[in-house]
């Protein structure tokens, strides 16, 4: 094969790899903003959970102003008793203590039902905090483990770049510009491989002079596939991929090298 196609391969094979890190690049941001929204919920639940702390205290200080009004009236009617001169206005004031004494009863009730539930929202707080740093832990490994990618891959791209500009300094401008040209139009695949006498990507047949050319060229041509426009090139199948009896006549070449 001409060493320029040989460099072309090379080039075609750094490229790819590149434009797939490159993908892998342009999905980290998304990964880490999923990160960030895993936590999410469980922020949100403590939020909540703390907010109700607060609601259950206004609550509170309500029913103790309630109780504290409902004993002053009952002190203030116990007070009036002492003084009546009638009977109807003694039964009177007995009936209010009474409505007072229930109600008294029924805001100490409230106040000890806001206290149940305040403890019990002052354990679902400590159990949203403890939720959220184990999310936040998690999380933050995540991260982590995701920022550590990224710096492998993009290490790797920028020695895959330095790699691919290596080669591209190795042939003449135009071959470059002809496969730029082409690899645009067809997905970054430029260069293509004849298998059983047909384009591997595209699957047409080579004429049968082509193939003639493409055996023996070990010059500077260079040949295209008609139909994609992709620049062949013919690899000879080595005869053990033929044969299945090889593995020893391989192993003997190995050793002689
Ligand atoms: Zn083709």
């Amino acid at each position: 094969m001409n060493e320029r196609i040989q460099k072309l391969i090379e080039l075609q094979e750094l490229d790819l790899h590149i434009a797939q890190l490159r993908r892998q690049v342009d999905a980290f941001p998304q990964q880490l903003a999923e990160i960030e929204r895993s936590s999410e919920a469980a922020r949100t639940a403590l939020a909540s959970a703390k907010q109700r702390v607060l609601d259950l205290h206004k609550g509170r200080k309500k029913h103790e102003l309630d109780i504290e009004d409902w004993r002053g009236k009952i002190l203030k009617y116990k007070d009036q008793v002492l003084q009546v001169k009638s009977n109807d206005a003694y039964r009177a004031l007995q009936e209010e203590i009474r409505g007072a004494e229930a109600e008294l009863g029924k805001a100490e009730d409230r106040l000890l039902e806001q206290m149940v539930g305040g403890e019990q929202a002052e354990k679902d707080v400590k159990r949203a905090e403890a939720a959220l740093a184990e999310a936040e832990t998690a999380a933050r490994l995540r991260r982590e483990r995701v920022q550590a990618e990224r710096e492998q891959v993009e290490k790797e791209m920028a020695e895959m770049q330095a790699a691919s500009q290596a080669r591209l300094a190795e042939l003449p401008q135009d071959l470059v510009d002809h496969y730029h040209r082409i690899a645009r139009r067809h997905g970054g695949i430029a260069v293509a491989a004849v298998r059983d006498e047909a384009c591997s990507m595209c699957s047409v047949r080579i004429r049968p002079h082509v193939m003639q050319l493409l055996r023996q060229s070990e010059g500077q041509e260079i040949f295209h596939c008609e139909t994609c426009t992709r620049i062949l090139y013919f690899v000879e199948k080595p005869a053990a991929a033929t044969a299945e009896a090889a593995p020893e006549a391989s192993a003997a070449e190995t050793g002689n090298q």
